[in-house]
């Protein structure tokens, strides 16, 4: 059964003043009926989405199989994720009740790697110490010691679209890079980077930066055993997918100073934290809260793709995902049941 555009209703969840913005300029031409709910999508509200057709998600709307068959029994046909990560899609269910899932497989990687080159920045140089101290009148450099980054060896885990922006601009750097991937690309090795097994690039490694997604393969990627082999002091940084780390090895490490510096975009728990304002409340994550007490441990909220060219491609891929299932047209963007295990 396809729809005509126009027929088209599209509940979107998990909707920031950020996402209407954007998701509005690239709907003037569409002219879809776009209903916001800032709420995220999960069993008890996916009944708001009775009477759409069409979903639009975000990465941490809830889309298990008892969600898809609730949204599917109130008439949703296709949900649009406004993400490229999709693990947290349950696609075979998706499949057998015959719903179609797409994705945003791209919107300026570069935005999420200048965001992690960001990180890497602020924690080497202590720029958010820094900045506290100096407002505070302390302009004391005592514990502000970083290192050069010229020469220092960084190996890049997933080096696909993000990955690969994130070599080419520490290339520029004159950093030293060693990659890891299951399917290695030249770009990346024109970038300077040379391919290696994962245990040569966790013991090899100054700053280890994970770019690649969240699979049952990569689950706990970095945990008690990969933390081990690493140089001591190393700097770790996850831009990508909370639970590629084990956040208690992590913390055993960060105790014991195994760990020098960790910079985190995401967490593995983040779904009951990121995206809302907190700050009247009593966050109940003990492991949360211990990583926020040490002093070289830098966390940002899920933002490494907030930049307006992001918001941009990513507000008209989604709708034009949507359009293209309306017109039983396929875009690409489709994802499949074996993506999972891919
Ligand atoms: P991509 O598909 O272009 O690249 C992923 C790379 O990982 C591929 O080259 C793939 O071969 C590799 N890979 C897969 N399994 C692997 C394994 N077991 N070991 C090593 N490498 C493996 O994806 P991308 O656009 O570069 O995005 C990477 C991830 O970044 C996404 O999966 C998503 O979870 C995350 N992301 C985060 C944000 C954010 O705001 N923090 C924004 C966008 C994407």
């Amino acid at each position: 059964m396809y729809l005509r555009p126009l027929e088209m209703k599209i509940a979107v969840f998990s909707s920031k003043k950020y996402d209407r913005r954007f998701l509005d300029a690239a709907n003037r031409d569409a002219g879809y009926e776009l209903n916001y709910f800032e709420t995220r999508l999960t069993e008890a509200t996916a009944v708001l989405a009775d009477g759409h057709p069409a979903v639009a998600a975000f990465v941490n709307d809830i889309l298990d199989a008892a969600v898809l068959k609730r949204l599917y029994h109130g008439g949703t046909r296709v949900v649009a994720l406004r993400s490229a990560g999709f693990n947290h899609v349950d696609l075979k269910a998706a499949a057998e009740l015959g719903m179609t899932v797409t994705r945003v497989p791209a919107y300026s990687p570069h935005g999420v790697a200048e965001h992690t080159v960001a990180l890497i920045m602020a924690l080497n140089r202590r720029i958010h110490r820094a900045y506290n101290r100096v407002r505070e009148g302390n302009f004391s450099l005592e514990g502000l010691v970083g290192f050069t980054l010229h020469n220092r060896t960084v190996g890049i885990i997933g080096t696909g679209k993000i990955g690969t922006a994130v070599a080419g601009i520490l290339a520029g750097f004159g950093c030293r890079l060693l990659a890891h991937d299951v399917a290695p690309n030249d770009t990346c090795r024109q970038h300077g980077a040379r391919y290696v097994t994962l245990p040569e690039l966790l013991s090899a490694s100054d700053i280890i930066t994970l770019h690649c997604p969240l699979t049952p393969e990569t689950r706990h990627l970095i945990d008690g055993d990969a933390v081990s082999s690493m140089k001591d002091g190393v700097m770790l940084i996850n831009t990508s997918r909370g639970a590629l780390i084990e956040t208690s090895a992590v913390v055993r490490a960060l105790k014991n100073g195994r760990i020098g510096h960790l910079g985190l975009d995401v967490y593995e728990e983040e779904s009951d934290l990121f995206f809302e304002n907190l700050s009247d409340e009593i966050i109940q994550d003990d492991v949360f809260m211990r990583l926020l007490t040490f002093p070289n441990v830098l966390i940002t909220g899920h933002q490494a793709f907030l930049t307006e060219e992001a918001l941009q491609a990513i507000a008209a891929t989604t709708l034009d995902n949507i359009t293209a299932f309306a017109g039983g047209r396929r875009t690409g963007n489709e994802l499949h049941p074996e993506e999972v295990v891919r």
